[in-house]
């Protein structure tokens, strides 16, 4: 077995990315690729907390904006992750991965309730646990509940899945000449207000001494790359 840099990640997907070309839903053909590339890894040894954003379905904070209740929409955006975890699953599972689907937001017919020690005696039984359902509050995003979860089960890193190859000074997507930074540090991020993750995930990671490893999920065997330890994308951290 190759020696990895890390031997627990906490891995952050958004909503969108298992929408596909469709940019709605979930498309099964997205999620069996992340699916397996996922499985690589674990199968490689690494323990793998996962989380899910729910953006593909339903955001809190759009809805709020043609006048729902925040809260109201928020707690359906917590239910769009659900979805997406339990989508994840499917396709992990498909690759003969072990998992288990963690609820801040009881349901216990469709996923365990998370409980810290649990899910930590699930990734040392080499389990993914795929943590859904956010922080379980409205006003949070997914982002901070990935920095939260990173904290708690003391992963060495937040490997934060995104649609470009890492931080840019401008929105590359728009911006022909905008540039990569390779490094970063939280007070960088939070001074530019660059757009890595909300400032409520940053401060929290900073405060938790957590590397955020930015990189692009649609690079195949990206997420290998990045915990194998070569320099891919852009890595957040202390000055
Ligand atoms: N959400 C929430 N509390 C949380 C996490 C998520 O209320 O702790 C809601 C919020 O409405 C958010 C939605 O769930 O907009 C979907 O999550 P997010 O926007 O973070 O998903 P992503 O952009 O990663 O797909």
């Amino acid at each position: 077995m190759s020696k990895l840099r890390f031997n627990r990640v906490l891995l952050k997907l958004s909503g969108e990315a298992l929408a596909g070309s469709k940019k709605f839903g979930i498309d099964p053909e997205s999620v069996s690729v992340f699916a397996r590339e996922i499985a690589e890894v674990a199968q490689m040894g690494l323990q793998v907390a996962l989380v899910i954003g729910g953006g593909n379905i339903f955001r809190g904070m759009a809805a709020s904006a043609k006048g729902m209740d925040r809260a109201q929409g928020d707690y359906m955006g917590m239910l769009a992750t659900v979805m997406n975890a339990l989508a994840v699953q499917d396709g992990l599972e498909k690759e003969g991965v072990q998992t288990r689907v963690m609820s801040a937001i009881d349901m216990k017919e469709v996923a365990e309730p998370y409980i810290r020690r649990r899910a930590v005696r699930h990734l040392e039984k080499g389990r993914v646990v795929i943590c859904a359902a956010g922080t379980g509050n409205p006003y949070f995003t997914t982002d901070t509940a990935a920095a939260l979860r990173a904290a708690e089960l003391n992963t060495e890193a937040i490997l934060k899945a995104t649609k470009v190859d890492g931080v840019y000074d401008k929105d590359p997507m728009e911006h022909d000449d905008a540039t990569l930074f390779e490094q970063l540090t939280y007070i960088d991020v939070l001074s530019k207000r660059l757009k890595v993750m909300d400032s409520t995930a940053i401060s929290l990671a900073m405060d938790n001494d957590l590397p955020i490893c930015v990189f692009n999920l649609f690079t195949p065997g990206n997420i290998k790359r990045v915990v194998n330890g070569e320099a891919v994308g852009t890595i957040v951290q202390g000055g």
